[in-house]
């Protein structure tokens, strides 16, 4: 008896050991519909909690008496969201919001921000949302495979016998039909302020270059990057896991990437997937595009549709440094959009 008592306070030392370590090492914060991982001194990584569709991640940057916002996030209820949800790492206001590019997961929630904040984003952002981008096949993309998604995970949880595994199916399907709700509210707006190449923000004592390196993810895409921290937001030009590159120049992209790799930073805030460091994985990822314009264009010569060559395209090499490779095949918008650029070049 004496022995499990030993055991039990052991146990309970231990589990305070690791509560203790974690608040110190200042593990992630929840809020509401967010999770912020604290990266340096005023500088947050802003991801879904999971209780609803928020899109992409946003990075926060915490400066003097203000706070500057990359992407506002996927619909105006996400925006409002990361609004309320902020303030359990800051108290500061949002006086900047910087689009990393116009994809709606980005940028739908530009709305909110209007009225309180200077939204920016480089002048082709502005050009592309003041076009008819929800008619645009990247958005409706996201809206129509929908309601095919929901039933398929209603089948799921009809014969789910874990209710922990149950409970996360319907909390999919509960965010899912919401945000067919919540988009219903988007009014797109574009940002009111706009740059060509470079602009820089100084605020307490610490600067923010806002860069357009050149086309790539797509021919909007800004980085948010912090000298002195060593730190990047690199939106979807520049992904943890495999960019979508339905609207991307993947040959400029490979570039794009060498003039991102010439900045001195070892962290990365990507507007997917997790922080990471160093420049491997966007060596790892140039490689990628390469080894898949390079099939693409084989294939395209032999007079495979695009759709088949999707299927064929083997980049299981690249799956040390991408999980989400999981066995041949890539995603065929990446491939219409290697064919069509062979076609009719932009
Ligand atoms: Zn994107």
């Amino acid at each position: 008896m004496r022995i499990r008592v030993f055991a039990a306070l052991v146990a309970l030392f231990a589990v305070w050991v690791w509560v203790d370590a974690r608040a110190q090492s200042g593990g992630p914060t929840v809020s509401g519909a967010h999770r912020f991982e604290k990266v340096a001194e005023g500088v947050y990584y802003a991801t879904a909690s999971g209780t609803m569709n928020v899109g992409a991640n946003s990075p926060i940057i915490v400066s003097g008496d203000e706070a500057l916002v990359i992407d506002s996030e996927i619909t105006p209820a996400a925006a409002r969201a990361l609004v309320a949800d902020l303030k359990a790492v800051t108290d500061k206001p949002v006086r900047y919001v910087v689009d990393s590019h116009y994809h709606y997961d980005h940028s739908h929630g530009n709305q909110v921000f209007m009225r309180d904040a200077q939204v920016i984003g480089h002048d082709n952002t502005r050009t592309r949302m003041l076009g008819n981008v929800l008619e645009q096949y990247t958005y409706l993309n996201s809206i129509k495979p929908i309601p095919e998604r929901v039933a398929a995970l209603r089948q799921r949880i009809a014969q789910e016998s874990d209710p922990q595994q149950k409970k996360a199916l319907e909390q999919q399907v509960a965010n899912s039909l919401a945000y067919l709700e919540q988009v219903k509210e988007t009014t797109v707006t574009p940002p009111a302020v706009t740059f060509d190449k470079t602009m820089t923000i100084v605020k307490g004592g610490r600067e923010m270059r806002l860069l357009y390196l050149g086309r790539g993810h797509t021919d909007t895409d800004v980085v948010v990057y912090l000298p002195k921290e060593r730190i990047v937001a690199t939106g979807d030009l520049m992904e943890s896991v495999v960019s979508y590159m339905g609207d991307s120049f993947p040959e400029d992209w490979i570039a794009t990437l060498d003039r991102l790799k010439a900045l001195d930073f070892d962290t990365v805030m990507p507007g997917h997937g997790v922080v990471f460091h160093g420049k491997g994985k966007i060596e790892a990822f140039q490689k990628y595009l390469r080894d898949v314009i390079t099939q693409a264009t084989a294939m395209k010569k032999q007079g495979l549709s695009a759709d088949d060559a999707a299927l064929k395209i083997d980049a299981t090499a690249y799956k040390n440094e991408f999980a989400s490779i999981r066995g041949v095949g890539v995603d065929p918008a990446a491939v219409r959009r290697i064919y069509q650029l062979a076609d009719r070049p932009e």
